[in-house]
């Protein structure tokens, strides 16, 4: 699948939202939004999503136009599975099945169908069969996070936008759910849209990032070549490097020399950085 907006532009008062951005999205990939607060990354992924009626320009999917109405406004595409931010917060049912069969059955699927799809939901997001007679306020924060995500995926999606999904959890509930993210992701040419302000998050998960600044499009770029080759770009628009590339910058400049990394993920940096850091402790000693 490919997604594309040409010249998208997104109008809800005198300032524009976006401006004249234009981006391909290619599907089988992580790829994280990034940019300050009111750099219009919620906006995109709305656009993404069909959400925004009214916006200026074109999007295509597999070069195709997507539908709009008798106006010409822009209309919800249905296939596409969006994690709104604090989606918990969206949760009504009185049991947690409810929840998870409540748009299913919208659309029609049987009761079967809807017995199947939960059980097949709900190990991906890390719950067990146990949790589906409880009423979904009774369950943790985190717990009610993974039955909104799983309320999505129970549509199937092979796209899905998450807005800031590890907002207000504990580290550990939010290193599950990147991990289950970045698991369902990697299956069946699945592609994830991922909104975030946490860059070591972005530069563990990604395989993308795309820069937005001021309602413009700053870049695409591949996730490594950004944080370890444009530092200069994010610095401008005010945007921080994850912390294992500010470590690798100082351990740079104190041994005085351009260390090579396969990555910029953590793991890699360190793999790099500990024998030059070790060498220096023990001449040091
Ligand atoms: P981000 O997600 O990067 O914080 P947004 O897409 O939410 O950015 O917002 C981009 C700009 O559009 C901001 O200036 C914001 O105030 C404005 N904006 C967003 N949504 C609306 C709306 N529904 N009505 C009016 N202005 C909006």
């Amino acid at each position: 699948m490919v997604y594309q907006l040409q010249e998208v532009s997104v109008n809800y008062s005198k300032e524009a939202a976006l401006k004249n951005v234009s981006c391909t999205i290619e599907s089988g990939k992580w790829i994280s939004i990034i940019g300050q607060s009111g750099a219009g990354k919620s906006t995109f992924v709305k656009v993404l999503k069909g959400l925004v009626p009214n916006m200026q320009g074109d999007y295509l999917i597999n070069d195709q136009p997507v539908n709009r109405n008798a106006k010409g406004q822009m209309m919800v595409i249905p296939e596409i599975g969006f994690v709104f931010q604090y989606p918990e917060h969206q949760l009504f049912e009185t049991t947690v099945y409810k929840e998870l069969a409540f748009a299913p059955k919208h659309l029609g699927l049987s009761s079967q169908q809807i017995d199947e799809a939960i059980h097949v939901i709900l190990p991906q997001v890390g719950l067990s069969a146990d949790i589906l007679p409880l009423p979904p306020f009774q369950l943790s924060g985190g717990q009610k996070r993974r039955i909104a995500i799983a309320s999505v995926l129970m549509m199937n999606p092979k796209l899905l936008i998450v807005d800031e999904p590890t907002a207000g959890l504990d580290p550990a509930s939010r290193v599950a759910m990147l991990q289950l993210l970045q698991k369902w992701q990697q299956q069946d040419d699945r592609t994830i849209i991922f909104v975030s302000h946490q860059m070591e998050d972005v530069a563990e998960y990604s395989d993308e990032v795309i820069v937005l600044h001021e309602g413009h499009f700053m870049g695409h770029f591949d996730t490594s070549t950004l944080f370890l080759e444009n530092s200069q770009m994010l610095n401008e628009i005010g945007l921080t490097l994850p912390e294992p590339v500010q470590l690798l910058k100082l351990v740079e400049e104190l041994s005085g020399r351009k260390i090579e990394v396969v990555s910029c993920r953590e793991k890699d940096i360190f793999a790099s950085i500990m024998p030059i850091w070790n060498t220096r402790v023990s001449k040091n000693g």
